[in-house]
């Protein structure tokens, strides 16, 4: 018996995503351009329009009191930030001409680097890949740059609003005029609290998406002004930090085991292992969200992986220090959407699915776009232009076109959709399109929607390690570990409905890695199931979006707080 997640999938009620303002115009925020999202992408845009106006004093004056704003939902800048992370400098060289890289938050340059296909007691060293080749990349904390990104953002005169969520796009006259911020303080049942903080209108002359991967308001978007082509897929990556015994001395990226590599369970990902300096390790496990198995958990499967001889040994006498998850968008290049821009706004980094899957690299995309989308948006709000005159956000659009951004995904655009045949089909196409520098196979190949490819009840838990505390644990003391603050009596935040069939049920139940749901009465039997929520442990990693659910922004400053992510 199988069963398709996304036959479930609840549809927004009216006017739950996008509305016209609703304030009174006197008590709504203006600011000149918003900026959705402080990540590389969000952050880059805002240094980037910090340095143009900085040049152009006359337009910072008409842009008003807060000529260029963030709206971050996590409690700080980087809070909700997670990655690998090996960072190609590219873009932070561009946005920071003659800054040498020392002063750049980096652990430091990859020095050496190995790729393994690891069977259940193997790690067999393979040639490293020509786009998994890392030469002249950073190692670096995503939560540390964007710390950093965001206090250079300050000094040029930015304002970095966290603990905000957008949760409504406002559209009027067709065109979107900014973005409505969440309610703080209701209880469980939607009733305000002593400490209630309405949420606000904050309009603008132009706004800039920069949510992340499955962003809330980036999907609303791409669905109202009709900009999806092909469908989005994602992955989901669990990640741990370590504090080690010994140093690694290279990146190590494996692929193999613990997913299996049969046509009919469609796993698809792999492993890094990325030294943080002397004393730590990062390892992380990213699993495609189209796999078929409902008994799949990328948390429980990062777990397996650390008991592998090869791994362990790096791990050995060491201590976790962190966890956290996140998804990944997977669907390249034809899976962005048929433009970047709308009357109003841009769609900037992973938001807009610019992510170069094979090589795991996003975040040097992310800035770049969204330094494009700044260039833009500064001379869209010039004396004389809108962000709504037809034509006036064409220069983002051709920008990125132009760019490496572009050049790159094109390359690589059939490598992933390849791998819904199974490992061994899979690989060979990829490596011809590797070969052939994405030449061939010259169509470009179908993305599928995750929550579309129909889920079984297999028996992959059936080696899942039982937690020991020391090398393995279990999701409820990793998201304590996320340091997730989310009230026990907020509102729900995510939008599932919740008697599904029993294979949605397991598939949701295994999936989170934050133990979110689970079935009403401990098991299902076949048919039928009920499924529990208990939102508060969400640490908003988005894979229900993928797969026939919706996570929507939860009141502004909780969920995990990362810091070595
Ligand atoms: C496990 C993993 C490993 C990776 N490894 C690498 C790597 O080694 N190298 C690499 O280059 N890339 C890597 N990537 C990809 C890379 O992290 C992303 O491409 C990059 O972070 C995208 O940047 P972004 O700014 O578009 O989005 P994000 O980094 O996701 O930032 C988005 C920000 O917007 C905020 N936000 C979202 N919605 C709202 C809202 N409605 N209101 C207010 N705030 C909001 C979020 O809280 C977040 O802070 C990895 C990703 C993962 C998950
Ligand atoms: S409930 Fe939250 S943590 Fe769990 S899968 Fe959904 S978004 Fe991720």
């Amino acid at each position: 018996m199988s069963a398709r997640p996304a036959d479930h999938r609840p549809a927004p009620g009216p006017g739950e995503f996008i509305a016209a303002p609703s304030d009174p115009q006197d008590e709504r925020i203006d600011v000149g351009v918003n900026i959705v999202g402080a990540g590389p992408a969000g952050l880059a845009a805002a240094v980037r329009l910090g340095q143009l106006l900085q040049d152009r004093p006359e337009l910072a004056e008409r842009l008003g009191d807060v000529p260029v704003a963030v709206l971050e939902k996590g409690k700080t800048a980087g809070a909700h930030l997670l990655s690998g992370a090996v960072i190609n400098p590219y873009s932070l060289r561009l946005l920071f001409p003659g800054m040498s890289v020392s002063e750049m938050p980096f652990f430091g340059l990859v020095k050496a680097e190995a790729v393994y296909y690891l069977t259940r007691k193997r790690a067999i060293r393979i040639p490293t890949p020509p786009m998994m080749v890392n030469d002249g990349n950073y190692i670096a904390s995503l939560a540390h740059v964007g710390r950093w990104l965001a206090e250079r953002a300050e000094e040029l005169g930015v304002t970095v609003v966290p603990e905000t969520a957008a949760t409504k796009l406002l559209v009027s006259g067709g065109r979107v005029v900014g973005v409505r911020t969440g309610d703080k303080g209701r209880g469980r049942d939607g009733k305000e609290l002593g400490n209630f903080e309405p949420g606000t209108d904050v309009t603008a002359r132009a706004t800039i998406l920069a949510e992340g991967t499955l962003g809330h308001l980036s999907l609303a978007a791409t669905e109202h002004f009709g900009l999806r082509t092909q469908p989005q897929t994602w992955a989901l990556g669990v990640k741990e930090v370590w504090e080690v015994a010994r140093p690694l001395d290279r990146i190590v990226h494996t692929m193999g085991w613990p997913l299996r590599g049969g046509r009919k369970y469609r796993e698809f990902g792999g492993s890094f292992l990325y030294p943080m300096g002397e004393g730590m390790v990062s390892i992380g496990l990213v699993v495609g969200l189209d796999y078929a198995d409902a008994s799949v958990s990328v948390h429980d499967l990062l777990q397996e992986l650390k008991m592998h001889p090869f791994v362990r040994r790096i791990l050995d006498g060491g201590k976790r220090l962190a966890w956290g998850a996140k998804t990944i968008p997977e669907g390249g290049l034809q899976a962005v959407p048929s433009r970047l821009s709308f009357p109003g706004g841009m769609i900037v980094g992973d938001a807009a699915g610019l992510v170069n899957v094979p090589a795991l690299k996003g975040v040097h995309y992310a800035m770049r776009s969204g330094m494009l989308a700044a260039e833009t948006a500064c001379a869209a709000v010039s004396p004389g232009q809108t962000a709504w005159t037809p034509g006036s956000l064409d220069a983002y659009d051709d920008a990125v076109r132009a760019s490496f951004i572009w050049q790159d995904l094109k390359r690589v655009r059939n490598m992933r959709p390849a791998f819904a045949n199974g490992f061994l089909a899979g690989s060979t196409l990829a490596g011809a399109a590797a070969a052939t520098f994405g030449s061939f196979p010259p169509k470009d190949l179908p993305t599928e929607d995750d929550g579309e490819v129909p889920v079984f009840v297999g028996d992959r838990d059936r080696s899942y390690p039982a937690p020991d505390g020391a090398l393995t644990f279990d999701k409820l003391s990793s998201v304590y570990l996320s340091g997730n603050k989310t009230r026990d009596d907020a509102p729900n935040h995510i939008r599932v409905r919740t008697d599904v069939p029993r294979e949605v049920a397991e598939a949701w139940v295994r999936m989170c890695p934050a133990q979110v749901y689970e079935i009403a009465g401990g098991g299902a039997s076949a048919g039928a199931a009920t499924v529990e929520v208990t939102p508060s442990n969400c640490v908003q990693c988005g894979a229900i979006t993928a797969k026939g659910g919706r996570l929507t922004p939860p009141e502004g400053g909780s969920g995990p707080e990362y810091s070595l992510l």
